[in-house]
């Protein structure tokens, strides 16, 4: 799947998600209540999360980001992992990484910026944020955007971050598993779900099918949120 399409699906599901999880009536306690600036930031992270499992293809689009260190960083992940689409592309990733930024968002401030310019990096390479043939012009561009990224993030309560990573990471298995090669969902189990509904990547189906689709949801789902905020406070203050 495209990076631009794997993005998408983290903001969508992330937008999706979020109504759900602020029904107090559902999860009591448990229900969450989040600003429109905490929401777009889960956004951010999510669709951002939602390229995180690819750090296991050393040739791939975010090994890239910045520059030689994403490259290493992901042979080595590629190494350790078994190779591509292995332990990366499972639910005990999306588990491993939601825990680990959960602990540093809550306990370790410095830890989580630099794990949040290094997401949000990924899904800025991720929609495309590259300069063909221009990699130090390109890492440069991504670590400029991802800096600001951070600068704006950084007063947040982003207490949900780890909750964002994992749905993002969860959203591209969910991805590939609509491929011809799947993923090793159970993984350390060795089967591999497969639903091959795209059969080619950046081909007509994603293309034309699956992108516009996630763009829409995306957008109504922005404006809903929004709208939806914008008429609580209304209410209220009235
Ligand atoms: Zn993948």
């Amino acid at each position: 799947m495209m990076g631009q399409t794997h993005a998408l699906s983290g903001a969508l599901v992330w937008l999706g998600a979020v109504p759900l999880l602020s029904q107090d009536r559902l999860l009591g306690d448990h229900a969450i209540h989040l600003s429109p600036a905490q929401l777009i930031a889960g956004a951010v992270v999510c669709a951002g999360a939602a390229l995180l499992p690819d750090i296991d293809h050393h040739n791939g689009r975010i090994a890239n980001t910045f520059g030689p260190i994403t490259k290493h960083m992901c042979k080595w992940v590629g190494k350790i992992s078994g190779g591509h689409r292995q332990a990366t592309h499972s639910i005990f990733f999306a588990v491993a990484m939601g825990l680990a930024m959960d602990a540093l968002a809550t306990h370790f401030e410095y830890g989580w910026w630099a794990a949040l310019f290094v997401i949000v990096g990924f899904g800025l390479r991720g929609i495309g944020l590259d300069f063909e043939g221009k990699e130090p012009q390109s890492a440069l561009a991504d670590c400029a955007v991802a800096a600001l990224a951070v600068f704006l993030m950084h007063d947040l309560d982003m207490s949900f971050a780890g909750f964002a990573i994992a749905l993002g990471c969860l959203a591209h298995v969910v991805g590939d598993c609509l491929t011809p090669r799947g993923c090793p969902v159970f993984w350390p189990m060795k089967w591999r779900t497969i639903v091959p509904v795209i059969p080619v990547t950046d081909g007509k189906v994603e293309r034309w099918v699956v992108s516009p689709i996630l763009t829409l949801g995306v957008a109504i789902l922005t404006i809903r949120s929004v709208l939806g905020d914008i008429t609580t406070r209304w209410l209220t203050k009235g």
